[in-house]
């Protein structure tokens, strides 16, 4: 018999099965519902095993996106989530505790080609990797979608356009709640509606910094951000959740008014849709195949020492694209020799991440901006009249803090201030941070060599890059006296390059070749009919924007075609 706590209305169980007792255990909704889920009911036994329409693994912005655009229609939905509810505590706002400790940085060691050890920048929480996130939300460039011809080799054109895509980016950014202003971006693709809210405004100190760039002739405009923030005359409201604070970027938002995907998408959806469930602290292991291999026939996990067998009509991965590279070659079977879906041995290959720089200018007067993440500048996007090859995009991030720039040894003396300690380092910093594309290249891939996980990266594309740094500098020169501007990395991670995984994405391409290609234009594996993955790995090439929002964009182009098919 099962035992059901009189308020629970309707009996949804999560059953656990333990392989080697043939011993299958009960968790109820309260367990898997809320967050913190901590211990399986023993005693509680079952003779059959749990099985939904619908198993989500991730709950990053790809996975729980998805299950939100899913859960209205009814259907029975799990979402799996290795990492637990990130902790809302002051240390939240601590620029020692996230960036100098790493202390929210999943505890992993992986490895180079060359066999040095790093860790990279992950984030195993209810909302992924969004829970740190800066949230500049950006669509790709309509240009992006085709060819395009760089001086290191070409970005391969995607098998979709930019036209199939708008429809959802319009849906992802209502989702998402990002502020912005059309018509200012001079590389901005066309859009079907303004965007939901009005622009982050600017303080004045980058109000000036933009009149001076667009008096450089430069186009300046207003950051895209998911954030929730009501403003009147540059200040919020009383009422609004965000309160602009220094911590808008790389810190988790003890306020939850940052648009990540816990706040914005697994939070409303288990308050309103029963049918919905979400299992935190919970590793899958292991995808299992029919004997055929064309199905998915269990979701093999962890949690809390006890294995678990869950099956589902169809399975979603969205552990990043890093992760979910991993989940399927280590879920390889007779079928699947190379690894699940991977008869292309495409599958983690093709990774790429951007190249990026975070860059603190120092400047003689002191920047008292606080919160500093609302300009951004796409002029060299696609080149410069000195460079016939895309640049890249330039845009603001978080004020240094004083630890910080502690933490990343900086160098000891600066001619103009010998002494100056890392807080007025800090005051006077005023901070970018620099992306551009890198290339999809086989042999930029992730694998497993034995046990451990490597990570091959071969830099490339430097060229460009480095000009794109000049011409900032040259127009920061212009504006600011005495500019010095330094290199820093704790932001995207420790140990960048190689640990720098924020923008992961590319391991298992969509296209419509299965021999060159991992997943067909659905984003479904093309080797196994109830298998979709819908994190950064589809992205056949990157451009130079943030990847999140086409993340979430395709998310929900995926989401409605699984709609159709669970609804047929
Ligand atoms: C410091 C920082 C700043 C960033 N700033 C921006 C920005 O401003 N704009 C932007 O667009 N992007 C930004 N990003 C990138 C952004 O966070 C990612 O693009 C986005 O989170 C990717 O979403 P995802 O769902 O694909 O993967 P993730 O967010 O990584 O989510 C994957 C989830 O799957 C879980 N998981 C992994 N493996 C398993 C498993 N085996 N079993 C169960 N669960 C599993 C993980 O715990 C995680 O919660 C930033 C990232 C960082 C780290
Ligand atoms: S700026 Fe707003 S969203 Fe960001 S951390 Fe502060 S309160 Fe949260």
């Amino acid at each position: 018999m099962v035992r059901i706590n009189a308020w629970r209305r309707k009996a949804r169980k999560v059953f656990f099965f333990e392989k080697k007792k043939q011993k299958t255990f009960v968790l109820g909704a309260s367990e898997t519902r809320q967050r913190a889920a901590s211990s399986a009911r023993d005693g509680e036994v079952q003779t059959h095993m749990s099985h939904y329409d619908l198993i989500v693994v991730g709950s990053g912005p790809g996975g729980a996106a998805l299950a939100h655009r899913l859960a209205p229609t009814g259907k029975k939905i799990l979402l799996i989530e290795r990492g637990d509810y990130l902790p809302r505590a002051q240390a939240n706002w601590d620029s020692k505790t996230v960036f100098v400790d790493g202390t929210y940085q999943a505890s992993e060691t992986w490895y180079g080609a060359d066999g040095r050890s790093f860790h990279p920048g992950l984030h195993y929480y209810v909302g992924g990797n969004s829970k740190m996130y800066g949230a500049a939300l950006f669509r790709l460039r309509e240009r992006d979608f085709g060819e395009i011809v760089h001086q290191h080799g070409i970005s391969p054109a995607w098998p979709l356009s930019y036209v199939d895509f708008e429809p959802f980016y319009t849906e992802a950014e209502t989702l998402f709640a990002v502020h912005g202003q059309r018509g200012e971006d001079p590389n901005e693709p066309p859009a079907s509606g303004p965007y939901p809210h009005p622009p982050v405004s600017h303080e004045p100190r980058i109000q000036a910094l933009s009149d001076s760039l667009a008096a450089d002739g430069l186009h300046p405009f207003h950051l895209p951000l998911g954030i929730k923030l009501t403003e009147h005359n540059g200040k919020p409201t009383p009422t609004s959740v965000c309160i602009r604070c220094d911590a808008f970027d790389g810190f988790p938002c003890l306020l939850n008014g940052k648009a990540d995907a816990q706040v914005m998408c697994v939070d409303p959806m288990l308050a309103s849709h029963p049918n919905v469930e979400l299992l935190t602290n919970t590793l899958v292991t292991k995808l299992q195949t029919d004997p055929t291999g064309r199905s998915i026939s269990g979701v093999h996990g962890v949690r809390e020492g006890e294995q678990l067998v869950l099956t589902a009509d169809i399975v979603v991965v969205a552990c990043g694209a890093l992760s979910s590279a991993l989940l399927l070659l280590r879920s390889g079977n007779d079928a699947h020799p190379g690894g699940l879906a991977n008869g292309s041995g495409q599958v983690g290959r093709n990774y790429m991440r951007h190249n990026q720089s975070v860059l603190m200018a120092l400047l003689r007067e002191p920047n008292d901006t606080v919160f500093q993440k609302t300009l951004a500048v796409s002029d060299f996007y696609f080149g410069a009249d000195d460079w016939d090859y895309p640049l890249g995009l330039i845009q603001m991030c978080a004020k240094s803090h004083g630890d910080q720039i502690k933490g990343e040894l900086l160098p000891g003396t600066l001619d103009f201030l010998p002494d100056m300690p890392f807080e007025t380092m800090a005051r006077h910093s005023m901070d970018f941070w620099l992306s551009s594309e890198d290339l999809p290249r086989p042999e930029n891939r992730i694998y497993y060599d034995g046990e451990r996980v490597v990570l091959d990266v071969h830099e490339q594309g430097g060229e460009a890059h480095r000009r794109l740094k000049k011409k900032l500098e040259y127009h920061l020169s212009r504006n600011a006296a005495h500019l010095v501007l330094l290199e820093r990395k704790l932001y995207l991670g420790k140990g960048i390059p190689i640990g720098g995984t924020a923008h992961q994405a590319g391991t298992a391409r969509f296209g419509t070749d299965p021999a060159s290609s991992v997943l067909n234009l659905d984003c479904r594996a093309h080797e196994i009919d109830n298998l979709y993955v819908t994190d950064a790995s589809f992205f056949p090439s990157i451009g130079a924007v943030n990847p999140t929002l086409t993340i979430i964009a395709n998310a929900l182009r995926v989401a409605a075609h699984i709609q159709q098919r669970l609804c047929a």
